[in-house]
């Protein structure tokens, strides 16, 4: 799957750039190349069949000086600890570029949802939390939903851990239904957090977002919710890819449309208003906006100088690689990157956490205003930060995370 990095190399060769620019001390880099905490839970699972699986799960937490870990829990076959460990440190960087206080967490089981009924799947969720159940808390750590996850693995989350401390604490998980406590809007925020993005980014370039042209790498949670915002903004989506295959059209295609197909489906691949493409082509695709939002380590140093898009919004965690970088850079593309472009998601799980506290909810159009300010705020500290150290915006990204991370460190000082 990963075929050059393992995904924690490819975050610390970043931060080790942005450290370097910044001037951090090589005790804190040392600090933040090793996660404070990763555990690893062997879970038995009574199958349909009659039979036992045991199935593996871990949780980490990165960093805390911040506030309590924050990050999803992801249930893939193809998982690794050193994945989880990345994801755990990106939720440290994103939590501190969009401002909240949180730090940085994630979780993941290695098992297949999509071959597992609901009933197994739910004795599989109340184990794993049974196992990690030490670790959490609203103001420990605050697992969310990731891919392979969704509101109903959530609730059982929610139940699970209730049942154990024998009192609701609701905000001990977010991502959950709307009758347990779920935010309004949470379900498109990443979605809606790359749109802001685009919006952003495209401004940068004195470009109006209406007429533009878009290309989505990916149609989970992450790129529908992308394309159909983007869509309703004026946006013209000529393709967009999936695991089975990918689709163009050149005069748009109708998200509306390739939602509802999506549904019943599951695929892109077969919708009418579109015609059948190589998926390889799409990050190849001469467009104004592309947005990777499948999985990591797709634009390359093989495909990178292909990418002839004019602005590339980041909705997977790491889908550039390192070595990719420079070349996009080069070739005046201008990256918002994963820790800035997909921090919607987390941002609106802080709004969750925020509303279960107080047990006063907001409205719909109220959660989708703080999240435009949050992000637009996070964009120009990021831009401001690029500027003030000459850098590129991902890096720009991580120095503006590794200098609120590292002032809580100093204020909190070294417990020994
Ligand atoms: N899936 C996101 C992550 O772990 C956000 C999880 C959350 O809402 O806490 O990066």
């Amino acid at each position: 799957m990963l075929n050059q990095h393992s995904a924690f190399d490819a975050m610390q060769s970043r931060l080790r750039v942005a450290a370097e620019l910044y001037g951090l001390e090589e005790t804190l880099f040392k600090v933040f190349i090793a996660p404070i905490r990763s555990i690893i839970v062997s879970c038995p699972v009574h199958m349909d069949d009659g039979g036992w699986e045991v199935f593996t799960g871990y949780r980490v937490q990165h960093n805390v000086a911040r506030g309590p870990a924050k990050g999803g829990i992801r249930y893939d076959p193809r998982i690794t600890l050193d994945e989880i460990k990345a994801g755990a440190a990106w939720n440290t960087w994103k939590t501190a570029v969009v401002d909240v206080p949180f730090g940085g967490g994630k979780g993941g089981v290695i098992c297949d949802p999509t071959k597992m009924s609901d009933g197994e799947l739910e004795r599989l969720t109340r184990r794993y939390i049974a196992e990690i159940m030490d670790l959490l808390g609203p103001d420990r750590d605050v697992p969310g939903i990731d891919m392979g996850t969704n509101s109903q693995v959530m609730a059982w989350v929610l139940d699970t851990y209730t049942m154990h401390t024998r009192k609701t604490e609701n905000a001990v998980v977010t991502g959950k239904p709307i009758s347990l406590g779920g935010s309004l809007g949470r379900t498109e925020a990443t979605g809606r957090g790359i749109l802001i993005s685009a919006r952003e980014a495209m401004q940068r370039l004195g470009k109006p977002l209406a007429g533009a042209t878009l290309a989505v790498q990916g149609f989970g949670n992450v790129g529908s919710q992308a394309a159909r915002l983007l869509h309703e903004a004026g946006a013209r989506m000529v393709a967009v890819s999936d695991l089975k295959g990918a689709i163009r059209n050149d005069r748009g295609i109708d998200t509306h449309a390739l939602l509802k197909y999506h549904a019943e489906h599951k695929t892109v691949v077969g919708f009418k208003g579109a015609e059948p493409m190589d998926a390889k082509d799409l990050l190849a695709m001469a467009v104004d906006i592309l947005v990777p939002a499948a999985t990591e380590n797709q634009i390359t140093e093989d495909n990178a100088a292909k990418v002839r898009a004019k602005v590339v919004v980041e909705g997977a965690n790491g889908p550039t690689s390192p070595e990719a970088d420079p070349i996009l850079l080069d070739n005046g593309v201008l990256v918002v990157p994963d820790i800035l472009a997909n921090v919607g998601g987390v941002t609106v799980s802080y709004f969750e956490w925020v509303q279960n506290r107080l047990g006063f909810y907001w409205r719909e159009r109220e959660v989708n205003e703080r999240l435009v300010e949050y992000m637009t705020h996070a964009f120009q500290a990021v831009f401001a930060t690029t500027d003030k150290f000459k850098t590129n915006p991902r890096i720009g990204a991580y120095i503006l995370a590794l200098d609120r991370v590292s002032q809580a460190m100093h204020a909190r000082g070294f417990y020994a």
